[in-house]
């Protein structure tokens, strides 16, 4: 809208009227300007100042102007009839010049429009007096005065351009008094004179109207540019701060302050590109080290988030005043800490750089008056090895995962050794979800002796993969299936199997067979086969985790609904782990399997026979089974049974077998007395 002349044109004067205030806010003295300026601008210095430049440049200009006229004016009229009245006249016209260039020497406000408005009031009297003042009597002379007028009423059009008021308040006394002068001091022919007065004023009016509706001019136009130019490059400086924000946030931590990942990825790959300095020699490097604090998860999990926070921060600071020139540090989140090394010594540099970067946690850390000893996995890998960003990264997590499984608080350097772990990791990764999709991946069943009679009670379903090699135990690549995320799939691909397998074989179908379900994948298990009956009469071997121990109602809402489906449920791996006697207790399973780290214990130390009496007593008072696997010797069965223990599962017996073989051990009835005495059908 206030681009609109048309519209804005319109707009009262609100800056004359007394007070000067609405809405309890100041007013724009530049409101009466033909371009409407906006409250916003008004409050703008910049445009501000423009705009009385300008203004003061239009009313120099014409008072200037005024000067020859009024001195030829009274030079004409002492010439015709020279008096004081001439001369006072000639000092008038003066005046209201020597009044405006005292004025615009003031700040242009709405108090300065107010003494503006008196001296345009004044300039108009004293001009209108003119005729008064110089009327001889003389027709042609009078004829001559109205021509001059009306030329003074065009030119005060002028002031129009920039403000209306102005014009009218030098324009209506002019023309009045003229008028009156002409009307009573002059006969016929002044009369034509006033009448040739009262169409130029009207015409001057018009003229002066239509000019501040349509009539745009240089300065309006140049006004409006700056204004806008003026504006814009407001709102360019506030995109630029915007995008400078934004960027920032894409590329800090907003917890420490680091680079991020995003940030990090960038510069190594910058880093990668470019190489190292060739001043540094012909070896120099480029070195990544992560860095992983020990137990970071325990100090989170006791002491608050608060604390682990506030240690990943003082941890960041540390570590920063470890950098030298050209570093950079990165948290990729959690405790994940990241260090570029963008030129780094070829020989040592990688190993120097993990142990300046483990001097920070040399001293304890101060957390909120508590201090806290923290220890850190480093793990560096070069550029010797990997040329490309991502395996750099792989390569130094390799090193700090070896630093942590040698149990942490250790600097690692990726070499020779840890490049063919991975080498063959990954082969090993192919060549396994290879082999899923081939059918590579098969079922066998160790039996579950009963102590007494040496019958097959039950049998447990252990991964095998049926490789060229040989077999292998799902010990050496169910934590691969598990990275690769194919666990799921593994457990269908044995449970159609297993269900192939009952429905073929009346021994197996007898059989309480146990498949193993992770803690992770117990509920999407039973998502999928709920109301199948592939669950009836199976037993679903849980471990119990750190996530149960959050929500034991929970997970007994899944082993109802297991139940209702015909499956029994297992505690697995018990005795060591997470799983503790009280927590195991509040769990609906229907037994618990003895661990066999905890089994071997049973021939050797006496305090893991006086658990096994506890649990067996609570096992027997809660009504549950109490299964011990990895039982290998005949004497370990001996204690077992001694403490009520009536279900075995162990190499003394069996291995896991085929399936095929299993059935016909169930189907023959086989009882075991002794060692089975075969050898272990596993290749590693
Ligand atoms: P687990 O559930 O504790 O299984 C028992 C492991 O002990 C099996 O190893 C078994 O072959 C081995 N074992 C049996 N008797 C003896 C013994 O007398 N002495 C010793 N030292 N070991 C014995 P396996 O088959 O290599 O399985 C290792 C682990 O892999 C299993 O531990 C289980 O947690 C997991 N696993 C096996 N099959 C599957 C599966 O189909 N799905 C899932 N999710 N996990 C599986
Ligand atoms: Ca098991
Ligand atoms: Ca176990």
């Amino acid at each position: 809208m206030a681009d609109n002349p048309l519209v804005t044109a319109a707009r009262p004067d609100d800056s004359l009227r007394p007070g000067g205030r609405r809405n309890g806010r100041a007013l724009n003295p530049f409101a009466g300007f033909r371009d409407a300026i906006s409250d916003e601008e008004a409050s703008n210095p910049a445009v501000v100042a423009e705009l009385q430049r300008r203004f003061r440049h239009t009313i120099l200009f014409a008072t200037l102007g005024t000067i020859p006229t009024a001195i030829c004016i009274g030079a004409l009229m002492w010439f015709v009839s020279p008096g004081p009245g001439v001369l006072a006249w000639v000092a008038a016209s003066l005046t209201t010049l020597g009044l405006w260039l005292w004025a615009l020497r003031l700040p242009v406000d709405l108090g300065w429009l107010r003494l503006a408005i008196a001296i345009q009031v004044y300039g108009g009297i004293v001009w209108g007096s003119l005729p008064v003042v110089a009327m001889p009597g003389d027709e042609r002379w009078q004829l001559f005065m109205a021509a001059f007028g009306m030329g003074v009423q065009a030119s005060s059009v002028l002031f129009a351009a920039q403000i209306r008021r102005l014009f009218y308040s030098f324009h209506v006394p002019n023309l009045v008094l003229s008028l009156a002068g002409f009307v009573l001091y002059s006969d016929g022919v002044g009369r034509w004179g006033a009448a040739l007065l009262a169409y130029a004023g009207i015409f001057a009016a018009g003229l002066s109207e239509i000019h501040h509706l349509t009539a745009l001019s240089a300065s309006t136009y140049s006004v409006r540019a700056s204004r806008l130019a003026m504006g814009l490059t407001a709102k360019s400086q506030a995109l630029t701060e915007a995008n400078r924000q934004l960027a920032a946030q894409a590329s800090t931590d907003p917890l420490t302050a680091l680079a991020n990942r995003f940030d990090f990825d960038r510069r190594l790959g910058a880093a990668l590109a470019s190489g190292p300095d060739a001043a540094s020699g012909p070896d120099a490097v480029v070195a990544v080290a992560m860095i992983d604090l020990d137990r970071f998860k325990a100090i989170n999990d006791s002491l608050g988030h608060r604390v682990g926070d506030l240690l990943l921060v003082a941890v960041g600071e540390r570590l920063r005043h470890r950098l030298e020139p050209g570093e950079v540090l990165a948290r990729f989140g959690g405790d994940e800490l990241v260090v570029l090394s963008p030129d780094c010594d070829g020989g040592t540099g990688a190993i120097d750089l993990g142990r300046r970067l483990a001097t920070a946690f040399d001293e304890p850390f101060i957390i909120e008056d508590r201090r806290l000893a923290v220890g850190a996995s480093i793990g560096v890998a070069d550029s010797s090895s990997a040329s490309e960003a991502g395996d750099l990264l792989r390569f130094a997590d390799a090193a700090l995962y070896r630093g942590k499984r040698q149990g942490g608080n250790r600097v690692e350097v990726f070499d020779a050794e840890l490049d063919r772990a991975l080498r063959e990791r990954r082969l090993l990764e192919g060549e396994l979800a290879a082999a899923l999709g081939d059918g590579q991946l098969v079922p066998f069943l160790q039996p579950f002796v009963d102590v007494e009679t040496g019958a097959i009670v039950g049998a447990e379903a252990l991964a095998r993969w049926i490789h060229p090699d040989g077999v292998r135990s799902a010990a050496s690549f169910i934590e691969v299936v598990e990275d690769l995320r194919l666990v799921d799939e593994l457990t269908d691909r044995l449970l159609d199997a297993l269900t192939e397998a009952r429905l073929l074989s009346p021994a197996i179908r007898r059989l309480p067979i146990s498949i193993n379900v992770g803690p992770d994948h117990l509920d999407g298990l039973i998502d999928r086969y709920e109301g199948t009956g592939v669950l009836s009469g199976l037993q679903l071997e849980i471990t119990e985790q750190a996530r149960f121990v959050e929500s034991v109602t929970a997970v007994n809402r899944l082993i109802a609904r297991a139940h209702a489906n015909g499956a029994t449920v297992l505690l697995d791996d018990f005795g060591v782990g997470f799983s503790s006697l009280a927590r195991a207790a509040r769990l609906a399973v229907d037994g618990y399997k003895l661990d066999r780290l905890f089994v071997a214990e049973l021939s050797t130390c006496p305090d893991a026979r006086a658990v096994l009496a506890g649990v067996a007593v609570i096992a027997e008072r809660q009504g549950r089974e109490l299964i011990a696997e990895g039982v290998e010797s005949l004497d370990q069965t001996r204690i077992l049974a001694e403490f009520g223990v009536r279900t075995v599962q162990g190499f003394v017996y069996s291995p896991a077998l085929p399936l095929t073989e299993l059935g016909e051990l169930v189907a023959r009835g086989h009882r075991f007395t002794a060692s089975f005495g075969r050898a272990v059908p596993e290749a590693s």
